[in-house]
């Protein structure tokens, strides 16, 4: 048993989750408390730090975040909700006390209904009345009360949330109208609430950070090079196959429209980056948290099926093995989590052959010929995320050169976080097997035959799902 611990210890370590780390605003401090002596979430477990602190965050995958989930599982339960995915934002909002948030950052409360208006209903009330919202400045009924003298105030707040004009609503029930039918409906594409839902990772099951703050803290959001270029890091940190600049291109029309492009299978566990998306919301994205359901697994494997590369290659052993296997939600999220543990075993034996100098064998495995393309597509709509046709360009000039160089700095630079877990084989896969079959591999890169390396990483990726199999 010990060993598992250690595993799960460097796991956490791998996450590189410094919460207690970073500066919390006073009246965050005051909320922890106060959630934490609620009786409503009675028997969901916590420590303290030494700074005597609410230990908030823990991983997933840790004892405690497993613990955790049974305890969120337990409590969805209770309330006759099934434990598939977006089940935890759903359990998260009904047991919040307050249904207000404190951000961990700038200590601002938010609701963390869905209330305030999206990027895209903000520019609708500017189309429609001439006003500007501040993101997250004020809810839907403030901003209603404020517009409570103008004369064509159903019509238009009829046409901004997309409410059938044949609704017989008045001004003294049109906030009842949107409580019931948008607000507590999750209206998703129009209002945002104050908090992404993060179970069990946070105790509250909301990201610390509110929607505030979160694009100066979210990593992922930060308006980089990458994102400029309407490129995701993703997915080049998880060396995922298929033809990313299309897939890149139609992401960023999901995006123009403020709506998240969901990968089917996500990227993270091991899954191709296709340009097929499921359009959702960034809630929801955010609530989906890297796992499948089971419907996700059916329509890979009918995509499969019709001959769609869907899983990146170094991941197909561990999908080939498991994929039969999955026969409800529960399973699809089993699945879901056996592929990130072996994403994360694929990145350190790539980080074992790098360190090795080996490079250049690797690069073998980007896919930097996609950067000399670029696609444009025809009556895109987001609600479905498809489109009629699209036009494919070839572009061979120094920008994609470039893009290129990026693409390669940003996989390389994720192999080196990789190297930081000290002794990765023994505590991490812990088997004599697959040991020894990377102490073959190196050899046969020293001397360059790189197409018997290859075949010898294909038996270790083998190995690791032989042993993923045999867990399940
Ligand atoms: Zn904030």
């Amino acid at each position: 048993m010990k060993r598992v611990k250690v595993n799960k210890e460097k796991m956490k370590e791998l996450e590189g989750l410094a919460d207690n780390k970073r500066v919390w605003n006073a009246q965050f401090l005051e909320y922890t408390e106060f959630i934490v002596s609620h009786p409503n979430y009675k028997g969901l477990v916590f420590e303290r730090g030494t700074d005597k602190r609410v230990k908030w965050v823990v991983t997933g995958k840790s004892e405690k975040g497993v613990e955790r989930r049974k305890w969120w599982d337990m409590q969805c339960m209770k309330n006759g909700i099934t434990i598939q995915a977006g089940c935890y934002a759903k359990i998260a909002l009904k047991l919040h006390p307050t249904k207000k948030h404190i951000c961990q950052i700038c200590g601002k409360e938010l609701s963390l209904e869905y209330v305030y208006p999206n990027r895209r209903t903000i520019l609708e009330f500017k189309k429609e009345f001439g006003i500007s919202i501040v993101p997250f400045s004020k809810d839907i009924f403030q901003i209603i009360d404020e517009l409570e003298k103008n004369e064509d105030l159903i019509e238009k707040v009829k046409r901004i949330l997309k409410i059938s004009s044949k609704e017989d609503i008045s001004k003294s029930t049109l906030k009842d109208y949107i409580r019931k039918n948008l607000v507590d409906g999750y209206a998703k594409g129009l209002l945002s609430p104050g908090a992404m839902s993060n179970s069990p990772d946070r105790f509250d099951g909301y990201h610390s950070d509110g929607a505030c703050c979160r694009h100066e803290s979210d990593k992922g959001r930060h308006k980089s090079n990458l994102q400029r270029y309407g490129q995701d890091r993703r997915v080049y940190e998880n060396w995922a196959d298929g033809d990313w600049k299309m897939a890149d291109r139609l992401m960023s029309l999901f995006r123009k429209h403020d709506i998240s492009a969901d990968h089917i299978g996500p990227i993270s566990l091991g899954f191709c980056h296709r340009p097929k998306f499921h359009p959702v919301t960034k809630a929801e994205n955010s609530a989906k948290n890297n796992r499948m359901s089971f419907n996700d697994v059916r329509v890979l494997l009918t995509d499969e099926a019709n001959g769609e590369a869907v899983v990146s290659w170094h991941s197909k052993f561990i999908w080939d093995k498991l994929k039969g296997k999955v026969t409800n939600d529960k399973d699809a999220v089993k699945l879901s989590d056996f592929m990130r543990k072996n994403m994360h075993y694929i990145l350190i034996v790539f980080s074992m052959i790098e360190e090795r100098g080996e490079s250049k064998f690797l690069e073998q495995f980007l896919n930097s010929e996609y950067s000399f393309f670029d696609y444009k597509f025809d009556h895109f709509d987001p609600l479905t995320g498809t489109y009629k046709s699209f036009k494919q360009i070839k572009r061979p000039g120094k920008n994609q050169q470039n893009n290129v160089k990026r693409y390669y700095r940003v996989a390389f630079e994720k192999l080196n976080e990789y190297k930081k877990i000290e002794n990765r084989r023994n505590n991490i896969w812990n088997s004599p097997e697959v040991d020894i079959e990377i102490d073959k591999l190196f050899p046969l890169l020293k001397e360059k035959k790189h197409i018997e390396a290859k075949m010898s990483l294909f038996k270790c990726f083998t190995l690791l799902a032989n042993i993923a199999e045999s867990q399940w």
